[in-house]
């Protein structure tokens, strides 16, 4: 991605920007993202929480997800955008749903997750390696491992 980058919800009353490349990025498909979306996934990037600079008031949240692990779900209050994500499992991240981003193109997700609970109509991006349910501690790893 171009770093820094930008984005925020849909009437503007939040807006981040961030200074560092994420960490990972991922198509989730879980319940709870559809839920949360209104969609058939979540499109999410995490980024470390010390690169990310906000403005805004966003209201907060928390679900048990699919996994078991506590995820809140940050969303403004004022328009309803789903914008920010955080999960237990990785504590020291934020995760910025893509389509908050200013450029949304720039999203790179590196792997579709929950694909088990995806729905008959869902369209997966066929390039992409797909994990049944909650990706493994080993493939967790990798995925946070720093490229380049
Ligand atoms: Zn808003
Ligand atoms: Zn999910």
């Amino acid at each position: 991605m171009v770093v820094p980058f930008s984005g925020g919800c849909a009437c503007g009353a939040i807006r981040y920007q961030c200074s560092a490349d994420p960490v990972f990025s991922w198509n989730c498909h879980c319940r709870d993202c559809q839920r949360a979306s209104g969609s058939a996934f979540c499109p999410v990037l995490y980024v470390a929480k010390a690169t990310l600079t906000l403005t805004g008031k966003s209201r907060y949240y928390d679900v048990k997800a699919e996994s078991g692990n506590q995820v809140s779900r940050g969303f403004c209050p004022e328009c309803g955008s789903p914008v920010f994500i955080q999960a237990e499992l990785v504590p020291d991240l934020q995760g910025l749903w893509a389509a908050s981003l200013d450029d949304p193109s720039q999203f790179q997700p590196l792997v579709q997750v929950w694909t088990g609970s995806a729905q008959p109509w869902d369209c997966m991006t066929p390039t992409l390696q797909k994990v049944e349910k909650a990706p493994t501690a080993a493939q967790m790893q990798k995925l946070l491992t720093p490229r380049g």
